[in-house]
């Protein structure tokens, strides 16, 4: 594989959580209503992904692991009203430039395509499969030793993976998502799309119980969620989930409007627990700041703000009545 691909591998592939959260956004786009992942040793020996989605066309096979080669944009247009999570194609490149991938995919229900890519060969066969797509990434950064040597212990790392499925699992409730590690059970949801039940099943059910609910719109954003009461507070601002179009975000000025929201409610260096998920034009936020799409800016942030700050209020002082 290519240096090139190296290369963008560093930008992309930072440690397994990124290789986890590329696979499970491609298997999201591939409209999967199941999908399942697996790791052991948090990553670094294996990452399974397997969705019931459209599969792969043999013809668009090769493509899929090229770099530059997504299926989902096909204009200067697309660019700036992107639907979907992944658009860049360049994350399977990447992490099969840093790993050893086999891919299964199968798009008619019926026959199955095998590829397997190992350094600088490619295998490609026929096989059974399911309808849907399996990839698995070994070895991880077997190639790269420099990579490896930043990434932190396995307990940090399945921590960072571990927070991507549930973020996944809150902005994706109607999925069915099972996240395995090291064949242990960490996060089951059902995928019958109750944003608190997940919120149950990552945060316990103490918690769930004391989720409000906040919903409304302005003309620009639709805002929907669920904030716990101040009762329950964190350390850090980690439990406070942003999610624009599906894609969890991180902003500095929204989780500012959060905070304020329960401003006086909060003891000092407590924050507050929540899930907000906000549905706007594509064309308003650009998601193209960064590789790893997590910060985006926003035209209309002030809208947004109060939007959010009078929500979060409206729905903690009326639950206090
Ligand atoms: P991007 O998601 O940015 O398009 P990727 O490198 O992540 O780029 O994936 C390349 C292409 O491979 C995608 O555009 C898509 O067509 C195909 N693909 C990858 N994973 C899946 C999957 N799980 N199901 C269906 N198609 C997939
Ligand atoms: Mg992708």
């Amino acid at each position: 594989i290519q240096l090139a691909n190296k290369i963008a591998a560093g930008e992309v592939v930072e440690r397994p959580a990124s290789v986890v959260k590329e696979l499970v956004e491609n298997a999201i786009d591939a409209g999967s209503t199941q999908i399942t992942v697996k790791v052991t040793e948090a990553g670094l020996k294996y990452i399974i992904v397997t969705d019931n989605g459209t599969g792969i066309l043999e013809e668009d096979l090769p493509l899929a692991l090229s770099r530059h080669a997504t299926s989902k944009i096909k204009s200067n247009h697309d660019l700036f009203h992107i639907r979907t999570l992944g658009f860049r194609g360049e994350a399977l490149a990447s992490i099969a430039a840093v790993s050893k991938v086999t891919l299964k995919t199968c798009a008619d229900g019926q026959l199955g395509h095998l590829l397997k890519v190992d350094g600088h060969t490619m295998e490609k066969s026929l096989t059974r499969a399911k309808q849907g797509t399996e990839i698995i990434v070994s070895d991880l950064f077997y190639n790269t030793p420099a990579r490896l040597k930043y990434v932190k212990s396995l307990h940090t790392e399945l921590g960072k993976i571990t927070d991507i499925m549930n973020r996944f699992a809150m902005s994706h409730s109607h999925i069915r998502f099972t996240f395995y590690a090291d064949d242990k059970v960490m996060l089951q949801t059902t995928g019958n799309g109750r944003l608190s039940e997940v919120m149950s099943s990552i945060y316990g059910m103490k918690i769930a119980r004391d989720l409000v609910e906040i919903s409304g719109t302005t003309g620009d954003y639709m805002v929907t969620g669920l904030v716990a009461k101040p009762e329950h507070t964190r350390a850090n601002r980690h439990y406070i989930s942003i999610f624009i179009n599906g894609r969890y975000i991180r902003n500095f000025m929204l989780t500012k409007a959060i905070m304020t929201a329960y401003h006086t409610l909060l003891p000092i260096g407590r924050y507050p627990i929540g899930a907000i998920n906000i549905v706007m034009d594509p064309a308003l936020v650009d998601v193209n700041v960064h590789p790893t799409k997590q910060e985006v800016r926003l035209s209309k942030e002030a809208e947004l703000m109060s939007l959010i700050e009078q929500l979060i209020k409206q729905a903690l002082l009326g639950q206090s009545l």
